[in-house]
């Protein structure tokens, strides 16, 4: 088990141990202030799964969405799905966060920013993604051809061992996983 994250750790956390699918979703939110439905809960979820307590969780999405909406709008239209992924409304069911294959398989719409994004992105926008997490040229075309095969996991995996310079003999097959993974390296 590794530690809980925290508030104030995200943003470097986000960087160094997110797959592209939720490093995606969180640069919007951040430079959005905004994210839909989809990008909420596939975000949301996984940050629970990462350990993000439910007053954390709660204070984050506050803090971006007041920038754009009322506090009150917030608490009234945002907050109860925040509680409700936690279990903490409705059936109280205790949500689990999405694997790679309900996510591939999804399909975002316009201004959705949910999704894989070896699927869901333009090979432009996922060669410029993948290039800020520093792959070098041979490393994307590795990538890109795994993408191409429709190999989005193994696409995914190869990113993962570029980045961290490791192998990966599991595969990647859930965003929580990755990011498990990930801190195993770092710490
Ligand atoms: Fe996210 Fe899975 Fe796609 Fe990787 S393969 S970007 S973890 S959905």
């Amino acid at each position: 088990e590794y530690a809980d994250i925290s508030l104030k750790d995200i943003d470097q956390v986000s960087k160094s141990s997110f797959p592209l699918c939720m490093r995606h979703l969180f640069e919007k939110l951040r430079e959005d202030h905004h994210l839909k439905h989809g990008g909420r809960m596939q975000l949301g979820l996984f940050l629970k799964g990462v350990g993000l307590k439910l007053d954390d969780a709660l204070a984050f999405w506050r803090a971006e969405f007041t920038k754009k909406v009322g506090a009150e709008k917030f608490d009234k239209e945002y907050a109860y799905s925040i509680r409700h992924n936690y279990g903490k409304e409705g059936k109280r069911t205790d949500y689990t966060p999405y694997a790679c294959q309900k996510i591939i398989s999804s399909a975002p719409g316009v201004g959705d920013h949910h999704g894989c994004p070896y699927r869901h992105f333009s090979e432009d926008n996922l060669r410029a993604a993948l290039g800020r997490m520093g792959l070098s040229s041979r490393g994307m075309e590795d990538v890109m051809d795994k993408v191409r095969n429709k190999h989005y996991q193994l696409a995914c995996t190869l990113t993962f061992e570029a980045v961290y310079g490791t192998s990966c003999d599991a595969g990647i097959n859930h965003p929580n996983q990755y990011f498990e993974e990930s801190q195993k390296i770092l710490k």
